[in-house]
Parts: C-alpha cells; sequence; structure tokens
C-alpha cells in the first residue's frame, strides 16, 4: 500500500516525501481513512508505529479542508501525559505541515508561559498541551476551546496513570459536545476502554500491535549481576562494547543522578532525564542525546516515555521496572521503524521476582548470561523486600489510586502545588514525574 492510496492531499504527499517515508505503517493504513471519514477512533499503538502521523496527516487534511475563520480559533488540540511528548508531536506537526496554511503551538508546565500565550493569541490552528498548562491558561481566560473540531488524547494510559483523569474531566467540559475524538493508548486496560465510553462517540477500534508483546527485532538479554556490581558491569558494556548511543532506565531520579556522575568520572558522556530536572536541563540532555554529544541518557520511565529517538541501538534496564508493563515501554525505544536493537536487564537477586512477572507478560523466557567478575549474589534475597513490595505489586488493571512506583520517585515540585487533602490522596498514585 502506498500513502497515495489514502486519499491525502497533495501538499501533505510532499510532506511525507520530504520525510522519507515510503509505506504507510500499519496503524497509519489502518486509521487514516477512518479519521477522514469523520469516525471516532480508539488505538492501540505505542510510540515507534508511526501513530503521530497516523493522527496527525488526517487530522490537517481536515483542517486545511475545512472553513478557515479570520481569527483562528483553535480547531484541534493534541492532549499528552509528558512535555517531552508535547514538544515531539508539535515537531511531527510542524513537519507534516509544511505545505500547507495551517498554524500550530505546543504548550507545558515548567516554562515561562509568556511566549505561549503570545503564540496562542496571533491565532493557532492545532494546540498541542499538557493538561496542567492547558487548565491554567484556561483558567487565566488566555485561551478557549470553544472551537474544537478535534480532539486526540494521546498515550491515554500513560495520562490515566499520571492521575490526570480529573483535568480531562474539566477539559472536556470546557469544549463542545459535537467534534470528533481520537483515543490513543499503548494499552487496553480496563481503565481505558471505561474512558473511551465516557469520551468517544461510537468509536471504531484500532490495534497496530497486540498488546504487551514485545517488538521481534529487539534481542533481549538479562544480566545476573549482584546490585553493587551493577555500576562497574554497565561501564563494562558500554566501553568495551563501544556503544555510542545507549538508554538507561533507573527506578528512581536520585538513582538516575548517581549513575549518571559514576558515568561521568569513568569517561562516559552522560545526562540524566527525569522530573526534578527543570525544563531546560531536559530539552538540553534530550537534545544533546539525539545529536551525538551525549552517549548515555538515564532517565526514569515516566520521562522517557514517548519519546522518539530514531534508530537507538540500546537500552538498558539498569533496573528492572515494578510494573511489568514499563518494561515493554522502556524496550520499545529500541527497534524503531523496522531497525534492530538491543535490550539488557541487570538483574540481581531481589528482581527475580519483577522478572518473572515480565516473562509471564511478555509470553518470552528471555536469556540469561553471567559475565565473569561480576556474578550474582547467592546470599541475596530472591525477591523485593516487603516495603517495595507494597510499592508496586498492582497491575495496569487495578484501581487508579493505588500506588504504582516508589514514592522515590514522586515529583517534590508538583506535589507542593497541590492542596494537602489533595496531597494526601494522590499519594499513592504512581509518579507525577513528569506533571505539568
Ligand atoms: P511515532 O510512533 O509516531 O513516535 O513514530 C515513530 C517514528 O517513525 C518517527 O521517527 C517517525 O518519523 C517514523 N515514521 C512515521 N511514519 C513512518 C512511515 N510511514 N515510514 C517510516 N517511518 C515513519
Amino acid at each position: 500500500m502506498s500513502f497515495n492510496s489514502l486519499g491525502l492531499s497533495e501538499a501533505l504527499l510532499k510532506a511525507i516525501d520530504k520525510q522519507g517515508y515510503t509505506t504507510p505503517s500499519p496503524i497509519q493504513q489502518k486509521a487514516i481513512p477512518l479519521i477522514l471519514e469523520g469516525k471516532d477512533v480508539l488505538a492501540s499503538a505505542q510510540t515507534g508505529t508511526g501513530k503521530t502521523a497516523g493522527f496527525t496527516l488526517p487530522m490537517l487534511q481536515k483542517l486545511s479542508q475545512g472553513q478557515q475563520l479570520r481569527q483562528r480559533p483553535i480547531r484541534a488540540l493534541v492532549l499528552t501525559p509528558t512535555r517531552e511528548l508535547a514538544a515531539q508531536v508539535h515537531n511531527n506537526v510542524k513537519s507534516y505541515s509544511e505545505f500547507l496554511d495551517i498554524r500550530s503551538a505546543v504548550i507545558f508546565g515548567g516554562v515561562n508561559q509568556r511566549p505561549q500565550v503570545a503564540t496562542i493569541r496571533n491565532g493557532v490552528d492545532i494546540l498541542i498541551a499538557t493538561p496542567g498548562r492547558l487548565l491554567d491558561l484556561n483558567n487565566q481566560n488566555l485561551l478557549s476551546l470553544a472551537k474544537i473540531e478535534i480532539l486526540v488524547l494521546d498515550e491515554a494510559d500513560r495520562m490515566l496513570d499520571m492521575g490526570f483523569k480529573r483535568d480531562l474531566d474539566k477539559i472536556m467540559k470546557l469544549m463542545p459536545n459535537r467534534r470528533q475524538n481520537l483515543l490513543f493508548s499503548a494499552t487496553f486496560s480496563k481503565e481505558i476502554k471505561s474512558l473511551a465510553n465516557e469520551f468517544l462517540y461510537h468509536p471504531v477500534l484500532v490495534e497496530a500491535t497486540p498488546e504487551n508483546t514485545t517488538v521481534d527485532a529487539i534481542e533481549q538479554k538479562v544480566y545476573r549481576v549482584a546490585k553493587e556490581l551493577k555500576t562497574g558491569l554497565i561501564i563494562k558494556l558500554i566501553s568495551e562494547g563501544d556503544w555510542q548511543q545507549v538508554l538507561v532506565f533507573t527506578r528512581t531520579k536520585h538513582g538516575a543522578n548517581r549513575l549518571c556522575k559514576k558515568m561521568i568520572s569513568s569517561g562516559i558522556t552522560a545526562s540524566a532525564i527525569h522530573g526534578n530536572k527543570g525544563q531546560g536541563a531536559r530539552t538540553k540532555a534530550l537534545a544533546g542525546f539525539k545529536n551525538g554529544s551525549v552517549r548515555v541518557l538515564v532517565a526514569t520511565d515516566i520521562a522517557a516515555r514517548g519519546l522518539d529517538i530514531p534508530l537507538l541501538p540500546h537500552v538498558v534496564n539498569f533496573e528492572l521496572p515494578n510494573i511489568a508493563e514499563d518494561y515493554v515501554h522502556r524496550i520499545g525505544r529500541t527497534g524503531r521503524a523496522g531497525a534492530s536493537g538491543e535490550a539488557i536487564s541487570l538483574v540481581c537477586g531481589e528482581e527475580r521476582e519483577y522478572l518473572r512477572d515480565i516473562e509471564k507478560l511478555v509470553g518470552l523466557k528471555i536469556p540469561v548470561d553471567i559475565i565473569e567478575g561480576f556474578e550474582p549474589d547467592p546470599n541475596a534475597p530472591s525477591s523485593p523486600s516487603k516495603k517495595k513490595q507494597q510499592n508496586s505489586r498492582h497491575s495496569r488493571g487495578t484501581s487508579l489510586n493505588k500506588s504504582k512506583s516508589s514514592k522515590n520517585d514522586t515529583a517534590k515540585g508538583d506535589q507542593s502545588r497541590r492542596p494537602k487533602r489533595n496531597r494526601n490522596r494522590n499519594k499513592n498514585r504512581r509518579s507525577k514525574d513528569n506533571r505539568s
């Protein structure tokens, strides 16, 4: 199938050609015609499937064919859970709309609102936003959603995990009832289905990859290792393997900082990306990693979710995630768009139970190796401590109010902005690492 047969305009085909895409990805083949028809779509697709173009291309076509009002009210809204994803979607929208008379803008927290407000005032057709900043600006009467024709909820599962449901409810009330709704989610959990029931009108279901399966192109491997030898092992793997671009996941922000410092003192350029870093530092770290000046990016789950780094060859789980589904999201950063990649997990004694959960979820026994000099500790406990387990054993299908991550991963800055009553209620929710 070619892009020509999808019914897209010349201007869009030209932009697609400029990107070098020759064939629409499966999600694009399925979603684009439905969106052009005006259907509400509920799509299961994770980052790496081409989902952004899957909703952006038909959205641009519909907006450019629609009536252009002189004042340019916001006609399409894309909501994303994180600032990085918002920026990434905006870059995609800009590229695909290069040959159209369509204006777009992105807004998220953690940076001065003034330039964002000035751009909106000049008139934009498409706004990409994180829920927090959108509501902030709306509460100050600095934007209006009264003319929204198309709403996209991108990575809706992560938005729910991050506790954005109440914000979403408020945002829905600001938009006209008659609009087209597109919901993209990596997983189809019970919560996502009920969100779809609430916000979507007779949605058509579209699936790009079977739920919770790992991409075939990714070679997965586990190194059993003593906890205190993990840093030495990762440095050895990176140096001796001459790996030039490695995304490393840690469970906590402090862990990310610590590992980053150790890498740097071993002569490996590294940056950390997590919710305690200011937006400037996060953008700089990501840019450095993408342009090759930073060899290792150490990230927490939420900060890295949705990041599109083309041809990323190595992903390392310095610690296994305590939510098995996060493993799938993490390793999905490699093996993108048909390229091959390697996902390595360093597993100490107490993480073996997490490994069992992951293998059950992906339906695969991951090959295990031990490197001489970095053997596992035979006396290590074989499961996480009770305290850690209490913080982690809930699966995605459980109530949103239950804990899904360690306390360490909760963004202090965001908590301090909340009234105490809310703070207590949210105490046990998943990290709001990237909330804006
Ligand atoms: P996404 O899943 O939207 O994050 O996209 C993942 C990557 O695939 C991005 O770098 C896109 O530029 C790229 N991409 C999107 N559509 C196509 C396509 N049809 N052919 C090749 N690459 C694509």
